[in-house]
């Protein structure tokens, strides 16, 4: 989930008129799970995608829902393994380039 931290910033009455003004101070992903940050290193490829979508499409229109989930790094690789437990079967592979 993404989450943005605003903070309120009270502009100087230099600058008129003086009033309060909100300011995004912050914006970041967190793990659907354990509610940490989901942070990455600078070279780092880890990735979590789950995404449901169910409904209809038609030409032009169309309607449904979407179920979504983020997750960090720890928390996926403890869903696999729980996911793995009950039965479900999860491709591993391995890429370079
Ligand atoms: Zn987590």
């Amino acid at each position: 989930m993404q989450v943005t931290i605003k903070e309120k910033l009270l502009v100087p009455e230099e600058i008129i008129p003086a009033h309060e003004s909100e300011v995004e101070k912050e914006r970041f992903h967190e793990c659907d799970k354990c509610e940490e940050k989901i942070a990455h290193g600078s070279h780092s490829a880890d990735e979590f995608t789950f995404e449901l979508v169910q409904g209809f499409r038609y030409p032009g229109s169309g309607d449904g829902q979407t179920e979504e989930m983020e997750l960090c790094t720890i928390c996926a690789n403890e869903l696999v393994t729980l996911l793995k437990a009950n039965g479900y079967r999860i491709i591993k592979s391995k890429w370079n380039y």
